[in-house]
């Protein structure tokens, strides 16, 4: 018995290998993200305004552009996002500051052991699979006291929370941030498994790994969703390649009024370096020879 059962486990991951093969090779093509070409016009490196480096596009010691607002989208964000990061992290390896430039009235960076302060922690989550975490759906139910008796009522229309915190490292050191006492009284949450598009290889981290602005969209994603629902043949960010090729009826969607709160692809663009990023290195080499997509997926 136990070994059909690890075959169907292979089998199960073989099939998942190859779907993943299919999404690999157009991973961003059913989200509505800006076109990047602009930033192709842009040569060279600026000096940043603050500490006088010279960077591209953005300083990541600074988390200030370098380039005019002309060339990247602004995005609103519904919730708060405090990202803490660690010391001992590259910053120029981090995708974090995506966050900053992208949404700069919703997102902050703190360098570990300096902290956000945390003023309501009902309100507040963490985004960590902790033993206790629970899904982004289930921070929508809600047990309520009626007539003696507990009632699960459903938050509807409205975000549950106001502020989400995610751990900016490598999944050890991030796990070594956990331990610290001022997270540990807040709730955490998990996120559905979604295979990361990193580009930079994570030593002894599996492909669901995500990159933290994958991580920080996938979230934003899951819980507009809950919220209000979703545009039918609006790919979501966990899908099967069956469900890209529903990507065409979403071209439809882009008619839909302004009042229509459902997910339509309003926090994509905070991919909108992370794509253009992807597409330079996989112009420069090809996929299958880069070892961050060799990882295992499980
Ligand atoms: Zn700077």
């Amino acid at each position: 018995m136990a070994k059909t059962g690890s075959l169907s486990d292979i089998k199960k991951l073989s099939n998942l290998e190859k779907e993943q093969k299919v999404i690999d090779k157009a991973p961003f093509q059913h989200l509505t993200i800006t076109n990047a070409q602009i930033l192709d016009t842009i040569e060279g490196r600026e000096i940043c305004e603050r500490c006088y480096k010279s960077r591209k596009f953005f300083c990541y010691s600074c988390y200030l552009p370098v380039i005019s607002e002309k060339y990247f989208p602004k995005v609103k964000l519904p919730i708060k996002i405090d990202i803490i990061k660690h010391a001992r992290e590259i910053d120029g390896k981090s995708t974090a500051i995506h966050a900053t430039i992208l949404a700069p009235d919703d997102v902050r960076i703190f360098t570990y052991p300096d902290f956000p302060e945390i003023l309501d922690k009902e309100e507040t989550v963490l985004i960590f699979p902790s033993q206790t975490a629970v899904t982004v759906d289930s921070l929508f139910t809600k047990d309520i006291q009626e007539d003696n008796k507990i009632v699960t009522t459903r938050i509807k229309n409205a975000f549950p929370i106001k502020r989400a915190i995610f751990i900016d490292s490598t999944w050890h050191q991030t796990k070594a941030i956990y331990k610290d006492q001022r997270l540990r009284d807040l709730r955490c949450v998990i996120l559905k498994s979604r295979i990361s598009q990193f580009w930079r290889h994570q030593k002894k981290s599996p492909r669901w790994y995500l990159a933290t602005i994958e991580a920080i969209h996938q979230f934003l994603v899951e819980m507009h969703t809950c919220a209000f629902g979703t545009v039918q043949g609006y790919a979501s960010t966990n899908d099967t390649a069956d469900d890209i090729m529903d990507s065409v009826i979403y071209q439809h969607t882009n008619k839909l009024p302004d009042t229509d709160q459902r997910y339509k692809g309003q926090y994509d663009d905070l991919l909108y370096f992370f794509k253009y990023m992807y597409e330079k290195i996989h112009t420069m080499y090809d996929h299958d020879r880069l070892w961050a997509y060799k990882r295992p997926l499980i």
